[in-house]
C-alpha cells in the first residue's frame, strides 16, 4: 500500500498510474478559479492562519477524531474529518486536502477525482502570497516532501 507521501508525490509529478489514481478531469486554471472564489470570502493564509478559521469562514464543519480512511482524513458533504493523532504538518496538509474535496463537492464538480483533489489542495495552499514568502515560510507549516513534490522546493 502506498503511503500518503508516496501517493501525493506521484500525483503531483503526474505519475497517476503509479499513484493508482485516475487522471485528473480538470486543468490548473480550474483550480485557480476556485481559489479566486475563496479569495472573495477571505484572505486567510494557509501558513499563518489556523485551519479552524478556514472551516468557520468557508462554512465547513471540522470533526477531529480517529479517522482511518484516506490516510487519516475524509470529507462527507460539508463535514471534514481529520485525525487528531497525526504529525502536525501532515495534519495541516490533510485539513486543506479535505477542504479541497469539500469545495469540489460544493461547486458540484461531480467528475472530480482524487488527482483533482490533490491538485486543488496544492492550489489552495500554495497561493500567491505563500509562494512569494518562499519555501522556508511554507515549510514551517507543511511537510517538506509536499513542497518538493509541488515544485516549491527544488530537490537536491
Ligand atoms: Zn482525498
Amino acid at each position: 500500500m502506498l503511503s500518503v507521501e508516496d501517493r501525493v508525490t506521484l500525483v503531483l509529478r503526474e505519475r497517476f498510474e503509479a499513484a493508482r489514481v485516475p487522471y485528473p478531469m480538470f486543468g490548473w486554471s480550474h483550480y485557480k478559479s476556485i481559489q479566486r472564489q475563496i479569495d472573495q470570502i477571505h484572505t486567510l493564509n494557509p501558513v499563518v492562519d489556523e485551519f479552524d478559521e478556514f472551516a468557520r469562514l468557508e462554512g465547513f464543519e471540522l470533526v477531529q477524531g480517529r479517522i482511518y480512511a484516506c490516510g487519516g482524513s475524509c470529507a462527507m458533504g460539508e463535514t471534514l474529518y481529520v485525525g487528531w493523532k497525526l504529525d502536525p504538518k501532515l495534519r495541516a496538509l490533510l485539513c486543506h486536502h479535505e477542504r479541497a474535496h469539500g469545495w469540489l463537492r460544493r461547486l458540484r464538480w461531480e467528475d472530480a477525482n482524487e488527482a483533482d483533489a490533490w491538485r486543488l489542495t496544492t492550489a489552495i495552499i500554495l497561493t500567491a502570497p505563500v509562494r512569494e514568502q518562499g519555501p522556508l515560510f511554507a515549510a514551517s507549516r507543511f511537510p517538506f516532501w509536499f513542497l518538493a513534490a509541488a515544485g516549491l522546493i527544488k530537490a537536491a
